[in-house]
């Protein structure tokens, strides 16, 4: 997803629970690991691409055993830092697999169900061996997305491409507004499963403290 967007969906599953310097730290985190260099290429298991699926959920949890860790020795920030790279994962979920195609094939008749209504962890869905997720084919996966070579990359890229199963930006249709909506669910979701458990200090620490 397009970083604008990440951080539209950080603020609106979070907004609430953090103070307004830790929300920015978990927001910079997950901005940030859609770096070119650090997070882009080699990384799939950041942005769950290349059905990288079961890395992905390992990379998830092993961010949230660094959280624990980091509330434990008090400190805040390498905490939301971890968080912020966590939820990154989660959100190009939505955005890279065809977790929202699977969701709607369920309603061929009629009217297909608001984007609202999307339910992000749909145990069925998320074990189903048809879910994907798009692969980079370099360089035209980068030529992809550059508006001169876009229309030729594009016809020479297979179907199974992070560049035609992506859900990244409103111009990639009406599926776009149902991944956002996942995306919103599942990152309050994730910080549920991971403030479960924490001590009250650990709590007030991780969502309010401030930091230099
Ligand atoms: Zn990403």
């Amino acid at each position: 997803m397009l970083k604008r967007y990440h951080r539209l969906i950080t603020e609106r599953a979070l907004g609430a629970v953090f103070g307004p310097q830790a929300l920015e730290e978990i927001i910079a985190a997950n901005l940030h690991q859609d770096h070119l260099l650090t997070g882009q290429i080699g990384h799939p298991e950041f942005h769950f691409d290349e059905n990288a699926f079961a890395a992905g959920l390992a990379y998830m949890e092993a961010q949230r055993g660094r959280i624990g860790e980091a509330l434990m020795a008090g400190r805040p920030r390498p905490a939301r830092r971890a968080f912020g790279r966590l939820v990154h994962a989660a959100q190009d979920f939505y955005a890279h697999s065809n977790y929202v195609r699977l969701w709607l094939a369920r309603h061929p008749d009629g009217r297909p169900p608001s984007a609202e209504r999307i339910e992000p962890c749909d145990p069925d869905l998320l074990t189903s061996p048809e879910l994907r997720s798009g692969r980079l084919y370099y360089p035209l996966e980068v030529l992809s997305f550059i508006p001169f070579s876009r229309a030729w990359a594009m016809a020479r890229l297979p179907r199974d491409s992070h560049a035609w199963m992506n859900l990244d930006t409103p111009e990639c249709g009406p599926l776009f507004d149902y991944a956002v909506e996942a995306a919103v669910k599942r990152t309050r979701l994730e910080y549920d499963r991971t403030v479960d458990g924490l001590s009250p200090e650990e709590m007030h620490l991780f969502v309010h403290s401030l930091t230099p």
